[in-house]
């Protein structure tokens, strides 16, 4: 008679891919994630969801304990299908929610095979060509980017919040030597703009450098950073004796696309090297996570236009690729394939300039005695993480491979066409109107204004003047419900869901400003949808007007 583990052994084993081919096992593997793709597949409709949108029960989740004994594959997997449940579908052609892609097949095929045979990229020993794969994909996006791929380097990390995490480390040890072994023992801060991303925030926090000392430079109305003010409180910290951890010039704004203007952010830093004999140069850090991949465009024609894309198109791409062509100029660069590059989370590719600046952040050989015996990529010398997993640059590769130049132009080009449609449209209109003008990427921020209100004249006033504050105040609920009536609209498969953000700036005394969002990703959309979302509009004004008489 066995022990009673051994059955349950013998049990599992079927539960793990076979070590040895055979062939029926892995009928069964492959079959057992058809099913639940089947499953999945059942969930789908009309509407941008899978399945329904149920009330999260975390009560329920509190309650949840581990069983006594194991289940089969089939119950598993049915479990795991329920909990994708009432999740967006981010490829729809009815979504334009948010800075999330729909990611490819060859890009999930890329994230599951290392999840299949599991590399960690913390030694090669450990990733083998995998490995190398993490080198390719730096040294193609180098290029990409217009960075000089055998001078500079390249790591995925835990996200674009990652990539300036390694962008700021850097900076902060170049300002203050010696950081890394002593702790920070002088004031060190960190530029960016208003609208960068909170991730300047965290980074601050984490590496001690302190959230107070994240100076956010007003912006124009653009959302780029007004680098003459960059220059003006730049020079007050530096007579102060402080020192610059970093600048980071966002490369695409998280909700408005701003692209700072990193050449004269890279001549300021020049001159106050210059001024102020600095034995350091700032560090610039290029937040790109989202306008890297814009670069495809670097080497477009765009006078011959061969893919040919509509005028206002054309106009667009190259009003971006304006701004991205300057990357190269950043020290480092923070990249995520998982946005813009349609890729399943997360795969962030932070890239340095300059790879001997790596040697700031390495860890000493006798630190890491046992991992790295031998081969010539050692990762792990001067990552933050120790265990990585191979799926980012796998699937990286994947969409780098499949796109090449002409396929992510053209992905780009077509989302980008379809949200010069949506702007076209807004501004065609009296009652709506797009905030982030002059704005020539994939996202449009804008108003809805009840009838009666002149909006050629509004967003000024609501910017600038004071007594406008209780009208602002009653515009924003105006659009909080627009966008509630929108919502339901998409989710019964007629509108689009699109989103909301609830302060897309300040007005000048101090009051958040809402603005709906449309965010166009999904190489789905088609002009269709962009109708849909102004025909939804129109049902949301009439509904609210219907219900109320003097809203405004
Ligand atoms: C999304 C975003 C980040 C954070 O990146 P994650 O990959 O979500 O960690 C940082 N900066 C900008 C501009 C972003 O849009």
């Amino acid at each position: 008679m066995p022990a009673a583990y051994l059955d349950l052994v013998t049990a599992l084993r079927q539960g793990f891919p076979q070590p040895v081919s055979d062939r029926v096992h892995d009928a069964y593997f492959v079959f057992s994630f058809l099913r639940a793709l089947d499953q999945l597949d059942g969930m789908k409709s009309v509407s941008p969801l899978l399945g329904k949108s149920v009330e999260l029960d975390y009560d329920a989740a509190r309650r949840s304990r581990v069983d006594d004994d194991p289940v089969t594959l089939e119950h598993v997997t049915q479990t795991l299908v329920e909990h994708l449940s009432g999740m967006f579908i981010w490829g729809h052609p009815r979504a334009q929610i948010n800075v999330i892609p729909p990611p490819t097949i060859a890009s999930i095929i890329g994230g599951l095979l290392p999840s299949i045979y599991n590399p960690n990229l913390v030694s090669e020993e450990s990733s083998r060509q995998v490995a190398v794969a993490e080198v390719e994909v730096s040294s193609m996006t180098a290029d990409l980017i217009g960075y000089d791929p055998t001078h500079s380097a390249g790591l995925f990390t835990f996200g674009g919040t990652g990539t300036l995490l390694y962008g700021v480390k850097l900076g902060l040890e170049k300002a203050c030597p010696g950081t890394a072994r002593h702790g920070i023992r002088e004031r060190a801060v960190i530029f960016c703009s208003e609208r960068a991303h909170y991730a300047c925030l965290s980074v601050a926090s984490w590496l001690g450098i302190g959230q107070e000392n994240v100076i956010q430079i007003p912006c124009s109305p653009d959302n780029e950073m007004r680098t003459c003010l960059l220059e003006t409180m730049a020079r007050e910290v530096l007579k102060g004796g402080g020192k610059i951890a970093a600048i980071v010039a966002t490369m695409g704004t998280t909700d408005h696309f701003g692209l700072d203007d990193l050449k004269s952010i890279h001549e300021i830093r020049d001159r106050l090297v210059d001024e102020f004999h600095l034995d350091y140069h700032p560090h610039i850090h290029g937040d790109a996570v989202i306008g890297w991949a814009w670069s495809v465009f670097n080497d477009y024609d765009f006078q011959t236009n061969p893919l040919g894309f509509r005028l206002r198109t054309v106009r667009a791409l190259a009003g971006t690729e304006r701004r991205i062509r300057q990357l190269p100029l950043a020290d480092s660069v923070g990249i995520d394939f998982h946005k813009t590059g349609f890729t399943p989370y997360v795969s962030s590719l932070f890239l340095v300039k300059d790879s001997t600046d790596l040697e700031l952040i390495s860890r000493k050989q006798s630190d890491t005695p046992y991992l790295f015996h031998d081969g010539h990529y050692h990762p792990g010398r001067y990552t933050l993480e120790t265990s990585r997993a191979g799926s980012a640059p796998m699937s990286a590769l994947a969409n780098l491979r499949l796109f090449g130049k002409n396929g992510l132009r053209a992905l780009l080009g077509h989302v980008v066409s379809m949200a010069e449609v949506l702007r076209e449209q807004l501004e065609g209109h009296a009652a709506t109107t797009v905030v982030n003008r002059g704005n020539f990427g994939p996202v449009t921020l804008f108003r809805v204004y009840p009838d009666g209100v002149d909006t050629f004249g509004v967003t000024e006033r609501e910017q600038q003047d004071v007594s406008y504050r209780d009208q602002l105040r009653l515009h924003n609920d105006y659009n909080r419900r627009i966008y509630q009536l929108v919502q339901a609209d998409a989710l019964q498969g007629e509108g689009v869901v699109i989103s909301l953000t609830d302060c897309y700036r300040e007005s000048d005394y101090g009051e958040p400003m809402v603005a709906l969002k449309s965010y166009l990703l999904s190489p789905f959309a088609e002009e269709q949808y962009i109708d849909a979302v102004i025909e939804s509009l129109w049902k949301a004004r009439a509904q609210i007007a219907s219900e109320t008489t003097n809203i405004a």
